[in-house]
């Protein structure tokens, strides 16, 4: 079985930093200067004039919500985006107290909840922005909200007309409407005109409620990709970025201007040797017998597996490093273990090895695992499962 061309970088001439050791099976270490660094960096690329609200749903792409909040909100956050309602509570149970933004929630079950902790609703229909309106007038209270708008997405969002629209925002007269946003469907690929028509859809609508008095003060529409590719017209007053927090940059496509933003990844994950052997030429390897030895090889038994967030996919494909070097992941990665050739590694069982992340100049990253596994970058962080523990450094 022979594995892709890998496009990890390698060096082979040591020295390498080994990570250190940890008493447990699987760990990532989690950088909050590389976390701060990166917020800087977007908050300069932006300019003083954009606000940045960093994105830290699903509890910040792995990297723990509420230790990621506190390092944005140290450095000067005031806004922060989740997903859901239990999110937004988790970060206001910390201590947090930036705007904290919930962009695809409202349900009838967690609406009394959102308001009763302070939490910002992204309203995705008419009917929902009457309806925290009737909760607002029953309460004798005043309730803010971020109306969605659905620019040619089709996924969440209005598509009423702009008169639709400033009639209910009119007749929602407790509540204050601050925000209008939207969200691109395609804004990495440089070939399509999608973004270019949402962005026209986007403004037009807005360009409406102004003429009414009635548009919000504060316009977002962009993600990492259009602040990174410097899309400076969907900037607005405020971005929305989640994965440059992160220190990852997808590439585009097509012809795409040069980035302006340079950003580093913040987490490296590791996972312990649990045991070595040593097996002779023929052996089969792991669940199905995908990998037969093809010469006298160490095989390291690491202690993880694809529930702890290691793409199955990886099985035969994927690469660790190992002592400053690439090791292919031999076999099926199994729940639990994942099966290495170390063969010529002086490994140790306890050592580290690492999944993703740097040892010496040999690196491997989400986009590079994402790669092997035929999936994306944003999906390999968002799968490292929760019971990979959170260190922070
Ligand atoms: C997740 C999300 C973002 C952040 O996207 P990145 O590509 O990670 O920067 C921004 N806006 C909305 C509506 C999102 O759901």
């Amino acid at each position: 079985m022979k594995h892709p061309a890998s496009t990890a970088v390698e060096d082979r001439s040591p020295p390498y930093s080994p990570p250190t050791a940890m008493p447990y099976r699987s760990w990532v270490e989690v950088s909050r200067a590389q976390i701060a660094a990166n917020f800087e960096a977007i908050r300069s690329a932006v300019g003083p004039s954009v606000e940045v609200m960093p994105v830290v749903k699903a509890d910040a792409y792995r990297h723990g919500a509420v230790e990621v909040s506190r390092v944005l909100e140290a450095k000067g956050a005031r806004w922060l985006a989740v997903s859901n309602t239990e999110e937004g509570i988790a970060l206001r149970d910390a201590g947090i107290q930036a705007r904290i933004l919930v962009m695809a929630d409202f349900l009838p079950f967690t609406r009394e909840a959102m308001l009763a902790y302070d939490l910002t609703p992204v309203i995705h229909s008419l009917a929902d922005l009457a309806e925290l309106n009737r909760l607002a007038v029953t309460r004798s209270v005043r309730y803010r909200c971020h109306l969605k708008i659905d620019s040619g997405m089709g996924r969440l969002g209005v598509r009423n007309n702009a008169s639709e629209i400033a009639a209910s925002i009119r007749e929602a007269s407790e509540v204050e409407v601050e925000g209008l946003m939207t969200h691109f469907a395609s804004s990495a690929n440089y070939t399509s005109e999608q973004t270019d028509e949402q962005l026209e859809y986007f403004e037009q609508l807005a360009a409406e409620l102004r003429s009414a008095n009635l548009c919000p003060s504060v316009l977002h529409a962009s993600s990492t990709i259009p602040i990174a590719y410097g899309r400076t017209p969907a900037w607005k007053q405020m971005v929305r970025p989640g994965h440059a927090i992160y220190g990852y940059i997808s590439p585009a496509r097509g012809h795409a201007p040069p980035k302006i933003l340079q950003v580093k990844p913040a987490l490296s994950w590791r996972a312990t040797v649990l045991s070595l052997k040593d097996v002779p030429a023929g052996v089969l390897v792991g669940y199905g017998g995908m990998f037969r030895t093809e010469r006298l090889t160490r095989l390291a038994v690491l202690a993880a597996g694809y529930a702890d967030g290691i793409p199955h996919r990886l099985g035969n494909r994927g690469s660790v490093i190992v002592r400053g070097k690439l090791a292919p992941i031999v076999g099926a990665v199994s729940m639990d273990l994942t099966t290495v050739d170390v063969t010529g590694s002086e490994i140790k069982v306890g050592e580290a090895v690492t999944l993703l992340g740097r040892e010496g100049n040999t690196s491997i990253d989400a986009q590079q695992i994402a790669r092997w596994a035929g999936t994306i970058s944003y999906s390999v962080l968002c799968g490292i499962h929760a019971r990979v523990k959170r260190i922070y450094i």
